[in-house]
């Protein structure tokens, strides 16, 4: 596979930006600049927020069973692209052959998903009080879209909100990350070559900052989609309010692990251990507060320890290697600082804890136990190969802990009682749990955070209804 440069694709082709500016892209292996992407300036954000308007009459008139046969051929095309595909990823983002694989296929499935959900945007006829008038509601496409997008996930976010967009109707801009661009490129081109119409579908690179400010207010952007940290959520959700533009937000996490004292330990290690590794760590549902009731905290931390050292770290072109670097350079003082402070506080270093040599950004599998609330690590989340074990007597302490963040996006529990299954269903407030196994990120389950973590799901079936609008009509006669 030789890397491709990446360009701007707007209005049904691929170009440069039309100031010709173009931003590197790095090897996070290496740290060598291994290609580069266009740089959109305003007259490319113009020409493309011309394009999603021109082509939003038409495509939102379009059939649903057409959108949907148009988006499974762009599935059936990922699919057939998937090994290309994901050398691509891995070579910009650094992760492992089979998981670059992996998140490329469940892009297929999660554009199969969405397109039958076209199907299925029904409206309402409410009986009425007076004979001869007829009340329904209309579900429509909302309108043109801009959604903004990470590099942890280069395939799988993008993915699921154009699916969304193009099933409901909508046209969009994507602004997809300059960090790792040629895989989302790749996914755009299977849209492309599938048949979606010139117009419904832009793709565009920049400076993340200087887009979001423009598209998000222009008048021509009906609904905005971000995924990306807390804080800069929190300032896209309140342009998006200023504007009275509707917005989903899948933010950060800091997910809470509890292993109680009836847990199947083994079972808990083994999932956990695979879980946390998985894209080093830089994944906004990585379990990372883990919190062990005393009688197995022992054997619970000595089998995550041992699992922990055996993960094999190296570039994705070893196909030896469990986990490859984090995948852009300021992770890796992030990291140092969180750690640091920790151990300053009296948390215990158990394993890890330092990046590898000085090629690249690969950091260790790092395990820290009793570390106190107030360290900036159980506070923030890392984002990265890094977790905390701390241990609580009463299961109240375990609950309270769980919830004492302004977060709420994934958790995860190991119990055999199903009085604690029950309780942790009721009590823990997290817009995702998982008992027993790992089991989130499904198409055809929701996918969103409470609190902090964000608001509205980009999976399941309630999915699409951030990208339709329902109107009310009455008539007699
Ligand atoms: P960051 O906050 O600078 O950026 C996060 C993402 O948002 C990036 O993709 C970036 O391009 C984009 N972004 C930044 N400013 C923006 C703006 N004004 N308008 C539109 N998009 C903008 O952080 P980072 O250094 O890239 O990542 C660090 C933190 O971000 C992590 O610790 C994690 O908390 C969070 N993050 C979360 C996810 C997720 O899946 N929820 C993904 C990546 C990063």
């Amino acid at each position: 596979m030789t890397y491709p440069d990446t360009n701007l694709f707007i209005d049904g082709h691929w170009r440069p930006a039309l100031s010709g500016e173009r931003l590197p892209v790095l090897d996070p292996a290496t740290g060598a600049e291994i290609g580069s992407v266009a740089k959109a300036g305003r007259a490319d954000l113009d020409a493309a927020l011309a394009a999603a308007e021109a082509s939003f009459a038409a495509w939102k008139k379009t059939s649903p069973l057409l959108r949907a046969q148009t988006m499974r051929k762009a599935a059936d095309l990922l699919r057939a692209r998937a090994d290309e595909i994901a050398a691509m990823m891995s070579a910009e983002q650094g992760k492992p052959l089979p998981q670059a694989k992996g998140e490329t296929l469940a892009g297929a499935d999660i554009i199969d998903w969405f397109a039958e959900e076209a199907r299925r945007t029904y409206g309402q006829v409410i009986p009425a009080r007076v004979p001869g008038v007829t009340q329904l509601t209309v579900k429509e496409a909302i309108g043109p879209v801009a959604a903004f997008t990470p590099w942890n996930f280069p395939i799988n976010q993008v993915v699921r909100k154009v699916s969304l967009a193009l099933a409901a109707g909508c046209t969009i801009i994507i602004k997809a990350p300059e960090e790792t661009p040629a895989s989302p490129a790749a996914l755009i081109r299977c849209f492309a070559e599938a048949g979606i119409p010139a117009g419904v579908l832009n793709l565009v690179y920049g400076d993340p900052a200087e887009i979001s400010a423009y598209l998000i207010p222009h008048p021509v952007i009906q609904k905005i989609s971000f995924t990306g940290s807390t804080a800069i959520g929190k300032r896209l959700a309140a342009l998006a309010g200023q504007h009275m533009k509707r917005a989903t937000m899948e933010l950060g996490g800091h997910a809470p692990v509890l292993i109680f004292d009836d847990a199947d330990v083994d079972a808990a290690v083994a999932a956990l251990a695979g879980s946390k590794f998985r894209n080093a760590g830089q994944v906004c549902i990585s379990p990372t507060r883990f919190l062990v009731q005393e009688p197995v905290a022992e054997r619970f931390t000595e089998g995550f320890l041992a699992m922990a050292r055996a993960v094999r770290v190296g570039p994705w072109s070893q196909a030896s290697s469990d986990m490859g670097p984090l995948a852009n350079a300021r992770r890796i003082p992030a990291l140092e600082r969180m750690i640091e402070d920790a151990l300053a506080k009296g948390g215990q270093l158990r394993c890890g804890g330092r990046r590898i040599g000085n090629e690249g950004w690969f950091f260790e599998p790092t395990v820290l136990t009793d570390v106190p609330p107030d360290a900036e690590i159980m506070n923030e989340e890392p984002f990265g190969p890094v977790v905390v074990i701390n241990r609580f007597r009463e299961d109240d302490e375990a609950f309270s802990e769980a919830n004492r963040l302004p977060y709420g996006l994934a958790a995860y529990a190991w119990s055999r009682s199903s009085a604690r299954v029950q309780r942790l269903q009721d009590e823990i407030r997290a817009g995702m749990l998982t008992i027993n196994h790992i089991g989130l990120s499904l198409p055809e389950v929701p996918f969103g955070g409470i609190g902090d973590s964000g608001v509205g799901t980009e999976g399941g079936s309630e999915a699409i209804e951030a990208y339709l609008q329902t109107r009310f009509v009455t008539r007699l006669g």
